[in-house]
């Protein structure tokens, strides 16, 4: 990254005492971004290891700023929830990717689902619901193929959480936990909240070979989701081994670079064309 003129290198450098200034140009920049139309999606392929088919995808924003190129979301998801420019980013996220996905349904490829990442400033806002409606609509993509992702780490009221989580299942669209395990579980709530899906984190898949815990921690939730009636899917798969490992205990789900980074819409179109032929 090369610095120039305007000091972008330095708005992007996380440090914790960054000033209000910084902070501020930051925030200012999200605004022009988001109005420029500078974020981009890419999508990250959801595998099952049983058939070798693409499943569902993960939409992964990143910001494709003029002079800094692609920006992870490391850099700028933090503070988009700080000031709350994480809501219309959000929107356009969930809105961008449902148009995607259903592009690609119209393109005659076999469904797939497409997961969106929630920050709960986006779900305590009472417009979740109806936005999410709103998007259902226009964009026709069949409910089922949409699956939020929330984490345990959410703070939320659990009244709140029950109401709208429900309301989400009304409108017939799939909730998943993300980064299972790193959070406050409490496995009550699993049920409670009608949760589809766990993600197992990455951290207990990166140390399954090494780390007995770890490989004990994912057997376990892999057990209990399956008691649970509960859909598990592991992320951060990088090597053969771990595969195996997951694969060994009934894991038929996976995401990570063993398979495939996150790619830009048009190289998961490759893709599937080749699963096509
Ligand atoms: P996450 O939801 O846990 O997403 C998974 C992250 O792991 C992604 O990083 C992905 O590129 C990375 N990853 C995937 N496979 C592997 C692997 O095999 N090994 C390793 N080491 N990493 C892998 P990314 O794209 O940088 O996203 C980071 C985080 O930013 C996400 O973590 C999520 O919390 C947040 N994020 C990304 N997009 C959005 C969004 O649209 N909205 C919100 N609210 N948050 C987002
Ligand atoms: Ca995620
Ligand atoms: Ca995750
Ligand atoms: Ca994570």
């Amino acid at each position: 990254m090369k610095e120039d003129g305007k000091n972008n290198y330095n708005i992007f450098k996380p440090s914790p005492n960054s000033s209000g200034i910084e902070q501020l140009t930051l925030e200012n920049s999200i605004r022009k971004a988001l109005r420029e139309e500078e974020f981009v999606l890419y999508y990250q392929p959801q595998i099952d290891t049983l058939t070798g088919n693409i499943i569902g995808t993960e939409a992964l924003v990143r910001w494709n700023h003029p002079t800094l190129g692609l920006v992870p979301p490391a850099k700028f998801i933090p503070i988009a929830e700080e000031t709350g420019l994480i809501v219309p980013l959000g929107e356009w996220v969930l809105r961008t990717a449902c148009i995607q996905n259903q592009i690609w349904k119209e393109k005659g490829y076999p469904p797939m689902s497409v997961s969106v990442n929630l920050s709960s400033r986006q779900f305590s806002k009472q417009n979740l619901v109806k936005t999410i409606t709103e998007i259902l609509h226009e964009t026709h993509i069949d409910p089922q193929y949409l699956e939020l992702e929330i984490t345990e780490s959410m703070t939320m009221n659990v009244e709140v959480a029950i109401e709208v989580l429900g309301r989400l299942k009304e409108l017939g669209i799939q909730i998943c936990i993300d980064d299972f395990g790193t959070g406050y579980s409490n496995l009550y709530y699993l049920k409670l909240f009608s949760i589809d899906r766990l993600k197992i984190d990455q951290s207990f898949v990166r140390d399954i070979m090494t780390d007995s815990n770890d490989a004990d921690i994912v057997a376990t939730i892999i057990a209990m989701a399956h008691n649970l009636g509960i859909d598990v899917i592991a992320e951060g798969v990088e090597t053969k081994e771990q595969l195996d490992f997951l694969r060994s205990q009934n894991c038929h789900e996976v995401q990570g670079f063993y398979y495939h980074r996150p790619l830009p819409a048009e190289q998961i179109e490759q893709l599937l064309m080749k699963t096509m032929e």
